[in-house]
């Protein structure tokens, strides 16, 4: 028998609708990874036929929605001819499968859905299960499924009515004192009860502390696959879910799928995935469940909670102006230089591994693959070459300013802004005009898209 030939599902290509660019100053080029966007003179985005891949990420950053994707009368042909497959494939073409092959399909089958779990503490949610709704939200859209949450806490409804906003429609709800505090065992029991009575296809989670231990010990249970710090979710073109993340030291990116078990798991860390749009006249269904755990079988026991974190320390993920220093600083006593900028922006400093390695900066300002995934509105980078590891951390900022004595330093691929000329000179000149603009009453402030 010939073999049966694959057509890959067309994605379409970027256009420009005529008319709504406001030249924001190329995020969509900036946000390309194939880099199929040149900007005309008059700051407009042209698309290079030939190299858009129609990942949309240049649809999702751009704040008037001046992009789209059409197809090509050649992929609306082969989108035809899918459908066609799809509904009566032709007896030659129908690929042979064996009785053990139907049977697994036949059991993926029964998976639906894509899940979010909501992480909380006191109540209070992590930021990046809102993220996460939103990839959520287009992962059930290309599978014409639901987007739900599972929301597992003590008095914690109201995170229910909290993910409706941010985009599911339905909320599995396990609330009882019992899960006042996170402890893995009784949070990844009431997961797995809940998966095993409800099945759902895909599950995500937020690569936190609490996230990693509860997605880890969620897959080992129910035997399933699960990728830890994604950086790309999508569909293919079989309904699988297509998990991305950098490999070998963050110098190739990989993509793996969970093809035998049920369901696809995979973490993402804090601020990789775009927040949606609130908008709290969403409702949606709750589903409220009793697990059948009682304290007596739990080993664990909380005795007291202890707040770690300091008065006053930084945070370097959250903050919307970061100015990062690297080993271009010279010297830690450079790094007074950024603070000043910082305070004069209201941000926070950064920095690259280089300088931590070099004692200049403490481990939690570290941006990078191995430190915090940053995604400011502003983010200068300061003697800082771009290494691959860096960039994963931050590339998604929404203006890049980089200030690098060396023109061809990577850190401009992905820069909005570039200053090629020596750091120790250049940032005390930009904190002076900052002040002088301050004086005259300029807010830096601008809101992100
Ligand atoms: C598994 C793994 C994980 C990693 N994780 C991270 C991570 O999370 N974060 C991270 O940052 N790195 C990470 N790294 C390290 C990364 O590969 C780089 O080594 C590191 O980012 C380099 O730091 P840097 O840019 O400060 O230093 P360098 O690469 O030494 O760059 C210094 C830059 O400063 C410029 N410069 C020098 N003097 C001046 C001046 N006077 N004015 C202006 N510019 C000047 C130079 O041209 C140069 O471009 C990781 C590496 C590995 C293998």
């Amino acid at each position: 028998m010939e073999d049966r030939k694959k057509t890959k599902r067309p994605r379409g290509i970027a256009r420009l609708i005529p008319g709504k660019c406001i030249a924001c100053g190329a995020r969509c080029q900036s946000s390309c990874p194939k880099d199929a966007i040149e900007m005309n003179e008059q700051g407009e985005p042209t698309i290079i036929v030939a190299k858009c891949i129609g990942c949309r990420k240049c649809l999702k950053v751009c704040p008037t929605d001046a992009l789209e994707i059409y197809l090509t009368p050649e992929e609306q042909k082969i989108i035809a001819e899918l459908a066609a497959r799809k509904k009566a494939p032709a007896a030659e073409e129908a690929p042979e499968v064996t009785e053990e092959e139907a049977a697994l399909l036949a059991k993926l089958r029964e998976y639906r859905g894509v899940w979010v779990f909501v992480e909380q503490t006191a109540g209070e949610p992590a930021g990046v299960s809102w993220e996460l709704l939103g990839v959520g939200a287009d992962l059930a859209r290309e599978r014409g499924e639901e987007l739900c949450s599972v929301v597992i806490g003590d008095r914690v409804e109201h995170l229910c009515l909290e993910s409706f906003a941010y985009g599911a429609s339905k909320a599995y709800i396990i609330d009882a004192p019992l899960f006042h505090y996170y402890r893995t065992e009784p949070y990844y029991k009431a997961i797995c009860y809940l998966v095993r009575k409800y099945r759902p296809e895909i599950i995500l989670m937020g690569a936190t502390g609490l996230g990693r231990d509860l997605a880890g010990a969620v897959a080992t249970e129910i035997q399933t696959g699960l990728t830890a710090d994604c950086t790309g979710l999508s569909i293919d073109e079989r309904g699988y879910l297509l998990q991305t993340r950098p490999a070998f030291g963050g110098n190739i990116m990989a993509t793996i799928l969970t093809e035998r078990t049920r369901p696809q798991m995979a973490t993402v860390r804090p601020h990789v995935m775009p927040l949606p749009a609130k908008d709290t006249s969403r409702k949606g269904e709750i589903v409220s469940e009793i697990v059948p755990l009682e304290e007596a079988d739990i080993a664990v026991k909380v005795l007291e909670a202890i707040d770690e974190r300091k008065a006053g320390e930084v945070d370097v993920a959250s903050a919307d102006i970061i100015v990062s220093g690297g080993r271009g600083m010279r010297a830690k006593e450079n790094f007074s230089l950024l603070q000043e900028l910082a305070d004069e922006l209201d941000g926070v400093v950064g920095s690259s591994r280089g300088a931590v390695e070099a004692g200049w900066m403490p481990a939690e300002r570290q941006v990078g693959q191995t430190g915090k995934t940053v995604r400011p509105k502003l983010y200068i980078a300061c003697g800082i070459s771009g290494a691959i590891q860096h960039l994963v951390g931050m590339q998604d900022s929404d203006v890049i300013v980089a200030i690098n004595s060396d023109k061809n330093a990577p850190i401009f691929e992905v820069s909005t802004y570039g200053i090629v000329g020596d750091v120790l000179k250049i940032v005390p000149a930009l904190t002076k005009r900052v002040r002088e603009l301050r004086a005259k009453g300029v807010d830096f402030m601008v809101e992100r898209h």
